[in-house]
């Protein structure tokens, strides 16, 4: 069986030192998590990004709150949470699979901060820039011996992953009161792309 999170993890590794435009990501921090999308779900989710921190100005920055801190198999402290669905994004072609992980690392803010981009999770142009960072990847000499597992028809049987809970809020206590915690957790980002 094969780690599938930690093998997208390398994969995230590769493509940030090839692709100049990701050098203020650490992929190393970034905590890879696998989700389970069921068949009869309304959406086919593939990745989500969710950013350790609330989006800047928001209410939930505005009242201080930080969320959860995650730490990743190498006791990194992560700064975001990449969750990978099976089995939607084993069901992708070898391109759509790199196009989802650079639309994904797309997202994150350019702080790397926890946060996510603040121009908008889709802005027009988006898939025109996230094209263009595919071409820059495949065209610096990626390591086709981790991505060559791309074009494997995968089982369920044939892969595991890690897993971590959705960051959520550690001092809405403080702030709002013990029993607000209890109804409410704070999530960056819900849902980022859904195969259509
Ligand atoms: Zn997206």
């Amino acid at each position: 069986m094969i780690n599938y999170t930690q093998h997208i993890e390398r994969v995230c590794i590769d493509i940030c030192q090839k692709v100049p435009q990701f050098k203020h990501i650490d992929p190393t921090r970034i905590a890879y998590s696998a989700a389970y999308s069921r068949k009869n779900a309304r959406f086919r989710r593939i990745a989500v990004m969710v950013g350790c921190k609330p989006k800047p100005g928001s209410l939930a920055d505005q009242l201080g709150i930080k969320a959860q801190r995650l730490k990743t198999p190498s006791k990194k402290i992560a700064s975001y949470m990449m969750r990978i669905y099976f089995p939607w994004f084993f069901k992708e072609s070898f391109e759509q699979k790199i196009d989802t992980l650079i639309h994904e690392l797309w997202h994150i803010g350019v702080k790397f901060d926890g946060a996510l981009r603040e121009n908008g999770s889709h802005y027009d142009g988006f898939q025109d820039d996230v094209d263009s960072l595919i071409d820059d990847y495949l065209g610096n000499a990626p390591n086709w011996d981790l991505l060559d597992w791309f074009d494997k028809k995968i089982d369920r049987d044939d892969v595991w992953g890690w897993r971590y809970p959705i960051p959520k809020a550690t001092n809405l206590d403080k702030i709002l009161g013990e029993e607000y915690i209890h109804r409410k957790r704070y999530v960056e980002c819900s849902l980022v792309k859904i195969n259509l």
